[in-house]
């Protein structure tokens, strides 16, 4: 079977090897088609292969019969939201996130700021396959032209948040996209800042682009050191943000994503919240407690945008530290969200007029959450997901809620646990979380008994036919 082009978030892969200009020059003739030779936006993180691919892109474009407007190194959310702000038919984004320098990647967006959903990209595809690419008379190929736009963003973000605290912030922008602007506007702000891997390097010799405990150890010491009052990092493309408590330790992400979004549906008076089928139950708990509501999606930031928009959601987000914030526009935004996240501290102090950023997380209730694999020979995974679906209840009769958007996600009176086949490897994964350890470990138990039975079962069955 062909691979598809398009993975949970764009075109991924090595430079070069899986990423090649030729990849990049066909993706950009065929928005070139798809947008009727419209008004494009390119953008591009710190990585090495930016220039390379960025000129593939626009050749591609121009050729096309489009306009291109090219706003150089840019987070992933900027190009978002001027996308929709320059009224352009579409935006391309050069990034690979949090992948390591030599990946780069290629994401596309809406006129809405919305990144392609499944479909789009589908439509893409089939423009590549078939090659019936638009291509422009000679008196008809437009101009490139570079604009600097970023300054609308900080504008929207000056203009809607104001905070009254002085407050101390290290940030750590990991050399990527985010080191420009970032900075800046958390000091005009108000902000103390200190700004460490802040020069923008497609090496990355700062830290690793994955925001995880390892690569930022520097930044939790840094915050511990300066008794600063949060330490903020983001990933190589600047959707995803990771917070660091006053003490020096990172926030836990599904504990922080909960209490960020009950302040949310507190100061809206209810609504809903969209999160993926992965996140913990202490989302819930913490939204309802407000009256809010929560939709679960399959995992993936397109996902989440696509729900959001369609549920007209007040607040998106995955446990990874990617918030969409639709007010402003629909791609997740790392700088956005921890200036949100500071504003959402002064809000909740009353009188001390902060609270510490450590008080606020440990407000959601932190439940174990374990992780497990069973082998299961890729032929027969699909089939294993859909018989388990039929006879999950003889191990699990008291079932609250059945979700198959993702995998399998079964609610439980004390927990839930999602089973989900691997796409890229030999293996069903299950998650589980409950109340308690204990809990979890029986849940998980009777999950692996039911799904290795069924795996040797569909072995034996391949084998007789
Ligand atoms: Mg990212």
């Amino acid at each position: 079977m062909k691979q598809k082009l398009f993975g949970t978030s764009g075109v991924r892969g090595v430079v070069n090897r899986d990423l090649t200009p030729e990849t990049a020059l066909q993706i950009a003739s065929a928005v070139a088609t798809y947008t009727n030779s419209g008004k494009i936006v390119v953008g591009h993180d710190t990585r090495t292969s930016a220039s390379m691919l960025e000129n593939s892109l626009i050749a591609g474009l121009l050729a096309g019969g489009c306009s291109v407007y090219t706003l150089g190194l840019v987070p992933t959310p900027v190009l978002a939201y001027l996308t929709r702000e320059i009224k352009a038919d579409a935006g391309i984004m050069i990034t690979a996130s949090h992948n390591p320098p030599e990946y780069n990647g290629i994401k596309l967006f809406n006129e809405d700021s919305m990144a392609f959903n499944e479909e789009k990209q589908k439509q893409i595809e089939k423009i590549i396959e078939n090659k019936n690419f638009r291509r422009a008379n000679w008196q008809n190929i437009k101009k490139e032209t570079r604009i600097d736009e970023t300054y609308r963003y900080m504008d929207v973000i000056q203009k809607t948040v104001t905070l009254k605290k002085k407050w101390q912030i290290v940030l750590d922008t990991g050399n990527g996209a985010t080191s420009n602007i970032a900075p800046t506007l958390f000091r005009k702000l108000g902000c103390k800042v200190t700004a460490i891997n802040s020069q923008p390097d497609g090496f990355f010799p700062g830290r690793s682009p994955e925001p995880n405990t390892e690569s930022l150890q520097s930044l939790c010491q840094i915050v511990k050191q300066l008794k600063a009052d949060a330490g903020i990092a983001y990933d190589g493309d600047g959707d995803r943000m990771v917070a660091v408590d006053e003490k020096g330790k990172i926030s836990p992400l599904d504990q922080i994503l909960a209490t960020y979004a009950s302040h949310v549906i507190k100061e809206n008076k209810g609504g809903i919240v969209v999160t993926t089928v992965e996140a913990s139950m202490c989302l819930e708990k913490m939204v309802k407690k407000y009256n809010g509501r929560i939709e679960r999606t399959k995992v993936g930031d397109i996902n989440v945008a696509t729900a959001v928009k369609a549920h007209k959601a007040i607040f998106g987000g995955e446990p990874c530290g990617a918030w969409i914030h639709p007010k402003y526009h629909y791609s997740p935004d790392g700088i956005l969200s921890s200036i949100l996240l500071l504003k959402a501290l002064e809000e909740e102090g009353e009188e001390e007029q902060k609270i510490i950023l450590s008080k606020f997380v440990s407000r959601a209730p932190q439940y174990p959450m374990i992780r497990e694999n069973v082998t299961c020979p890729s032929n027969i995974k699909s089939k294993v997901m859909s018989e388990l679906e039929k006879i999950v209840d003889s191990t699990f009769p008291k079932v609250k809620e059945k979700l198959t958007i993702d995998g399998l996600h079964i609610t439980l009176e004390n927990g839930w646990v999602l089973i989900r086949a691997s796409g890229t490897e030999p293996l069903i994964r299950v998650t589980v979380e409950a109340e308690s350890a204990n809990e979890a470990k029986e849940i998980m138990g009777k999950a692996i008994k039911l799904v290795k039975k069924l795996v040797k079962e569909m072995v034996k069955w391949k084998q007789l036919f």
